[in-house]
């Protein structure tokens, strides 16, 4: 903050908050806010009736102060007050709400109010050790719920009937949160974010699953595969083993010092050659820890020079509107040693016999 020229941060409920005091906050309509300066010790503002939730979570072990703020009280004059703060820079996270961030200016007009993710995501998007462990756990547990999928996907049965065993799955194999469920069968494989729907799964179809969950740790998993419901034809082969090497491609670019943009280009080229670049219409992939979707980001802009011990997924897809689509999912480790997958299950399009 310092370094940076601000004067105070405001941390509300949310993944930030959680990863710097350990205090999975729910966000209600009073305000809670982790409140740091440069040059002193920060102090955690919460509604009165939230202290002990607040003191039983990791934070309470942290010593740092806990202020209780009354129903009558205004907290924003409380923060003034506590801090000395009355002009300057002050920092607030990505994911405060708009309705905090007017009353702040309200209650300071001379405050410059800019977001924190040049301090906060410098930090999170490098992991620690503990946290890449976290990480291979939840990555471990869906990989678990994609072995179990050739017993869910079914020719007959709709999308959304496999769509509630998968997120059953989800759970009885360590998730505390179902986060997603995409199963997009035959022409909705065209829509990336498609979820599920009442269609019925065909013989011939291809199939896109990519789901995710929130482990309890806090931490997230992500992974898609592609299946097909008996042989989906010719053409679809041949697109889906130009889209395996891609994969490969951009997943053998990551190393210490990559421009996330080449690692972008080293799948995106690939699937270009062969005529499917018009029909990549996503970016390569995005970071992910405590958020399914967090720094860095990988696409045909981003510049983010990535370093060991950062995390994202590699997921190029192929995408043709009313016919079929296809994507493979991995979350990448950047080692000292290159790139670690830590999803295992096997890239290759699984066949369901029918
Ligand atoms: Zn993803
Ligand atoms: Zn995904």
């Amino acid at each position: 903050m310092q370094e940076l020229g601000f004067e105070l941060m405001l941390v509300t409920p949310g993944a930030d908050l959680r990863y710097l005091i350990g205090y999975n906050a729910i966000p209600l309509e009073r305000i809670t806010a982790l409140v740091l300066q440069p040059h002193a010790e920060p102090f955690l503002l919460v509604p009165r009736l939230e202290v002990s939730t607040a003191m039983a979570s990791p934070f309470g072990d942290l010593g740092w102060e806990v202020i209780g703020w009354a129903e009558s009280a205004n907290p924003y004059e409380i923060i003034g007050e506590r801090s000395g703060f009355n002009g300057g820079r002050v920092a607030v996270d990505n994911h405060m709400w708009a309705e905090r961030v007017l009353k702040l200016s309200e209650n300071f007009p001379g405050a410059t109010i800019e977001l924190a993710a040049p301090i906060i995501s410098a930090i999170r998007i490098i992991k620690t050790p503990t946290e890449l462990d976290f990480l291979r756990v939840a990555a471990a547990a869906i990989d678990r719920v994609h072995a179990q999928i050739p017993h869910v996907l079914r020719v007959g049965r709709t999308e959304e009937e496999v769509g509630k065993d998968i997120a059953d799955l989800i759970l009885s194999e360590g998730h505390a949160r179902v986060d997603f469920v995409i199963v997009a069968s035959g022409p909705n494989g065209a829509s990336p974010h498609h979820e599920l729907s009442d269609r019925v799964i065909q013989p011939g179809d291809p199939v896109v699953v990519d789901i995710g969950g929130t482990m309890p740790s806090g931490y997230c998993s992500d992974c898609t595969r592609t299946y097909s419901m008996g042989d989906p034809g010719e053409q679809f082969r041949q697109r889906y083993s130009i889209l395996q090497r891609a994969q490969e491609l951009s997943t053998n670019a990551v190393s210490h010092g990559a421009v996330s943009h080449d690692i972008d280009a080293a799948g995106r080229n690939e699937l270009a050659t062969h005529g499917l670049g018009e029909h990549f219409i996503h970016r390569t992939g995005h970071g992910i820890g405590l958020e399914t979707h967090e720094e860095p980001y990988l696409g045909e802009n981003n510049q983010t020079v990535i370093l060991n011990n950062m995390i994202f997924s590699i997921e190029p897809g192929f995408y043709f509107e009313g016919v079929h689509g296809a994507r493979i999912e991995d979350i990448v480790i950047c080692t000292a040693d290159g790139p670690e997958p830590v999803n295992k299950q096997t890239r290759d399009l699984v066949i369901i016999g029918i």
